[in-house]
Parts: structure tokens; C-alpha cells; sequence
């Protein structure tokens, strides 16, 4: 059994972006999940995030859900499914966004950003892979500033992150600590063109459907202190964390639904088996003891998730596709 808070029954998910075909990194944060909640007894949820609307297509949903049916990867509530917590997709849960921004209002955490992108992209440059912290200028603006802004473009929303450390245990990556003025800063809830940001999103659903547990890549560990306090600030309690390693090219670049050659439809085309490739990632992640092919129930048993490497995964270890 695997803890959970309180001990509350685990509800995890698997919540994808639907911006392309599913790629092997996709596939093993689908797989931890749905391993977790196999393990467990709990829940599986498929959720869709498809909260960048420009950049998200009705065929990619499609797509990820005839991918994760064929690799036998099941979800017991969510797209296609429904369920006592739905709507399962963000584009029809606006609703729910508003409502949220609005407590934050009351709360008097938001304030608007008219920085452009550009000028974004200047403040403090981060080295590759580091989270880039808002400087706080449109904070410091003064009333009158702020109505001279207001008046050539449309703004922004910011949370105000207040000065306070964030200290969580990630079931892979152990202790995690972050100073919210300084590591996370103030992030945005709105975009200026009226679109909910991801951070404002995934928050909301993961406390109104009840999750206690989130599976997902490494690349958002650094988004998760800032999640954590804005959870507590909407007066809920944050899920587990469990984030997965990343699966890398022979560039040690990380895969992204843009790359060729490595998405689950390809390799089906290919000829590979769907428990050669979750048996494959199973092993190359570190919860597999042994090298074998065993299918998607016989995983259940032979996973251990504590097992799971922090490391980032070279593709090419995994011996799949061409
Ligand atoms: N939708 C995000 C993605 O596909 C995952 C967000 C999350 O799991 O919290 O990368």
C-alpha cells in the first residue's frame, strides 16, 4: 500500500496536454501513475489539459486516448469516462477559473503584469534548465503607472507570493525546500490575452477532483512549491508528489511531442508491442528489478516505485525504435 495523506483513499491522474502525439517520456509518467493506483486500489483519472487553447487539437485527444487504451494504460474515471468530478477537460471548466481568481481577489494576492514578453525574457536570464522569478516589477508600480499601463495594453494577473518557505517530501526526489520570493516568485494565474495559465489550472483540478496523488514529469518540480502555496491559499490540501525522470535524446535533450521517431504511434508501426515498450521504461526507470517483457498486470507486482531513478533516462538505453 502506498501512504497517502490522511489516509484518504488515493485519486491520482494522468493529466496531458494535448499538443501532439504521446512520446515515450508521456508514456512512463502515464505508467507510474497508473501503477500507483493500481497498487493501491485507488483511482485513475484522465484528465485534459488543454488549457493553451492556440496550441491544443481535438486529435491529439484522440490520439492519446486510443495510445494509452492500445498500451492497456486503462483510466477508471475522466475523458470519454466522466465521473462524479467532472468536466475532465480545462477548456470546459472556465467556470471553476474564474471562481478561483476571484477568491484570490478577495484574498488581495493579484495584481496586474504589463511586462511584455520580451522584456520578461531580460529579467534575470536563468542558466538552462533553472526557473526564471519574476522580478516584481508591475508590483512596485504606483496607482497612476498602473492606469498609464492599463491604458496601452491589456495586462497580465500575477499572484503575490508572500515571504515563506515551501517545504514538501517528492516520493522521488525526496526533501524539497523553496523560498517563495525567492526561488518561485510571483506568478501568473492569467494571461494577458484572457487565457488561464497552467498554474492557475492545474491547481484548481487537482483540489476540486479530489486528487491525492500527482504523477508527473521532473520538469515541474520547480513548479510545485508555488502550486502547493496557491492550493493552500484556495483553502485546499496539496496531493502527494511523485515527479519521474526524463527521458533524454543521444543529445541529452529532452524528448518533446515535437520530436519524430519516438511516439507511441510510431513505434506501434513499427511492430513494438505495447508490453515490450511499458516493460522497457519499467526496467530503464529503475522499478523493474530485471530485463524481462511482462504485461501490463504482471507490472503491477513486479514494480517497485520506490525504485524509481532520479537520474534523467537515455532513450537509447530503452533498445526500442529505429
Ligand atoms: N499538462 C502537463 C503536461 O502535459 C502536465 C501537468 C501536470 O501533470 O501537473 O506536461
Amino acid at each position: 500500500m502506498i501512504d497517502q495523506p490522511e489516509g484518504r483513499p488515493l485519486r491520482g491522474r494522468y493529466a496531458p496536454s494535448p499538443t501532439g502525439y504521446l512520446h515515450l517520456g508521456n508514456v512512463l509518467a502515464a505508467l507510474v501513475a497508473w501503477l500507483e493506483g493500481r497498487k493501491s486500489g485507488g483511482t485513475f483519472v484522465l484528465r485534459i489539459e488543454d488549457i493553451d487553447t492556440e496550441r491544443s487539437r481535438e486529435e491529439y485527444v484522440r490520439a492519446l486516448c486510443e495510445d494509452l487504451t492500445w498500451l492497456g494504460l486503462h483510466w477508471d474515471e475522466g475523458e470519454g469516462l466522466g465521473g462524479s468530478y467532472g468536466p475532465y477537460t480545462q477548456s470546459a471548466r472556465y467556470g471553476r477559473y474564474e471562481a478561483a481568481l476571484a477568491r484570490l481577489r478577495a484574498l488581495g494576492v493579484l495584481y496586474p503584469c504589463f511586462c511584455t514578453r520580451a522584456r520578461l525574457q531580460g529579467v534575470g536570464a536563468p542558466h538552462p534548465g533553472e526557473r526564471q522569478v519574476y522580478d516584481g516589477r508591475c508590483y512596485r508600480l504606483s496607482p497612476e503607472e498602473r492606469a498609464a499601463e492599463a491604458a496601452r495594453r491589456a495586462p497580465s494577473v500575477r499572484v503575490h507570493v508572500p515571504p515563506e518557505t515551501i517545504s514538501f517530501v517528492d516520493a522521488t526526489y525526496g526533501q524539497q525546500k523553496a523560498d517563495l520570493r525567492r526561488e518561485v516568485g510571483d506568478f501568473r494565474v492569467r494571461r494577458a490575452d484572457g487565457l488561464y495559465a497552467y498554474a492557475l489550472a492545474v491547481v484548481v483540478d487537482d483540489m476540486e477532483m479530489g486528487i491525492t496523488s500527482v504523477v508527473r514529469g521532473r520538469d515541474l518540480l520547480g513548479e510545485t512549491a508555488g502550486q502547493i502555496w496557491l492550493m493552500r491559499a484556495l483553502g485546499g490540501t496539496p496531493p502527494r508528489y511523485r515527479h519521474v525522470p526524463m527521458l533524454v535524446d543521444k543529445m541529452g535533450l529532452r524528448l518533446s511531442k515535437r520530436q519524430k521517431g519516438l511516439t507511441v504511434r510510431e513505434l506501434r508501426e513499427q511492430g513494438m508491442r505495447p508490453e515490450e515498450i511499458l516493460s522497457a521504461l519499467a526496467w530503464a526507470s529503475g522499478i523493474l528489478p530485471e530485463r524481462k517483457v511482462l504485461s501490463p498486470a504482471e507490472l503491477v507486482g513486479a514494480c517497485d516505485l520506490s525504485r524509481l531513478r532520479r537520474e534523467d533516462i537515455a532513450v537509447d538505453a530503452l533498445g526500442l525504435g529505429k
